[in-house]
């Protein structure tokens, strides 16, 4: 073994100790005694997992609130998010000074953080459009390469004020991905009409089918009942067979459907395979979160923005995220806290399709070594972990 983890307990241990053996990257073997190892991290009886998985962050706008003001936090949170869309024009305008050389800083600031609180897998949005052009995503881009053995960033080009009222975005979009961007974004809510919504969505579908990538889009990020860009995603997702391929962020207009609508979504998400990214902690409203995971869809919670025009806090600590989930949830039990930490692992791999993601041997070992014997005392804290790994390597020992 490269590595034995000692004293640890698991999710599924019961309270009792284990080890963990990793070889080659894998965990090799978990039981009582998994042989000797080049090196011994002693977990010392506390709570041993997969890393975390941020299903969603805007990472091109870290760290920009002071530059942008505080106008679209207020459109963004009042009436209900009766004014997103304000919200978005408002936060928009940091885009004018939008310059790779500064995005790259704030990225890294945030990347560090993330392998801090042991965060390695992160759907990352970097705004392409005309005003936003390809800087944010050449820092994304620049920034996965610079930390690739440390953590996963998947860069996702993400017309953000829109394909049909912003010409030309979907030529950037066209030529992030040529660039190299992981997955297709989009935000067909933002449209001006119901036809404009639907050619959003089929125009980014169309591109993800043409370069083989993935699609993550905010979908029905308002408080308007009658938005169905969510409902649209899915259905054109089965028919081009992007099944399991799509995952839907936000989708808070589920929060106000009449319970009919709802659960025709959901019966839509459940045959497109669609994941689905909640971040309650960054609106007044949020997907229904605890019907979904109960119906079996792949529910993860995201940490959507820090420090920026949308929300003013936020560390990349994704049990900082849990914490603040089960209070807007609700759902304060041992047993919805276990379903808060699957959102916060591998029910959120799933929601991204991170193969290879697990707690098994056979799995890549990306694990984090807790310093509370519980979930429940791990929200509790929200402390970053003692040891954070990444396919095998300790990138971090000590807070
Ligand atoms: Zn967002």
């Amino acid at each position: 073994m490269d590595i034995r983890i000692t004293n640890a307990v698991t999710r599924s241990s019961a309270g009792k100790t284990t080890e963990i053996g990793i070889a080659n990257g894998k965990i090799a073997r978990i039981g009582t005694s998994v042989g000797g190892a080049a090196t011994t991290i002693d977990a010392g009886g506390n709570l041993v997992t997969e890393s975390f998985v941020n299903g969603h962050l805007h990472l091109d706008k870290v760290y920009t609130l002071e530059m942008v003001g505080q106008d679209a936090l207020g459109s963004y949170h009042g009436e209900s998010m009766g004014g997103a869309m304000t919200a978005i024009e408002q936060a928009s305008r940091v885009k004018e000074k939008y310059d790779e050389s500064w995005i790259i800083e704030n990225v890294r600031r945030a990347a560090n953080l993330s392998v801090k609180y042991g965060n390695l897998h992160i759907r990352a949005f970097a705004d392409v459009d005309t005003k936003a052009k390809l800087e944010g995503a050449k820092a994304l881009i620049k920034a996965r390469e610079e930390f690739k053995d440390k953590l996963d960033i998947q860069v996702v080009a993400f017309p953000q004020d829109g394909v049909v009222r912003d010409p030309g975005a979907f030529e950037y979009v066209e030529e992030a991905l040529k660039m190299g961007a992981d997955v297709v974004g989009g935000i067909p809510w933002i449209e001006f009409t119901e036809e404009d919504c639907r050619s959003h969505v089929d125009q980014m579908l169309d591109l993800a089918v043409k370069y083989e990538k993935p699609v993550s889009m905010l979908v029905d990020d308002a408080g308007d009942a009658n938005f169905r860009t969510t409902e649209y995603l899915a259905i054109q997702a089965i028919k081009r067979g992007l099944i399991g391929k799509v995952t839907a962020q936000h989708a808070r207009a589920m929060a106000l459907y009449p319970e009919p609508t709802y659960r025709k979504l959901e019966a839509l998400l459940l045959k497109a395979g669609m994941g689905l990214v909640s971040d309650p902690q960054t609106g007044p409203l949020h997907a229904r979160v605890r019907d979904l995971y109960a119906a079996g869809v792949p529910v993860a919670l995201g940490q959507d923005d820090i420090a920026d025009a949308y929300y003013p806090f936020g560390r990349n600590n994704m049990l900082e995220v849990g914490f603040l989930a089960v209070h807007l949830l609700w759902m304060t039990t041992f047993d919805d806290m276990e379903k808060i930490y699957d959102m916060l692992t591998t029910n959120a791999a799933r929601a991204l399709g991170v193969d290879n993601f697990g707690l098994q041997e056979g799995m890549d070992a990306n694990l984090v070594v807790l310093t509370q014997p519980s979930v429940w005392k791990a929200l509790w804290e929200h402390e970053a972990p003692s040891h954070v790994m990444y396919k095998g390597k300790v990138v971090t020992a000590g807070a």
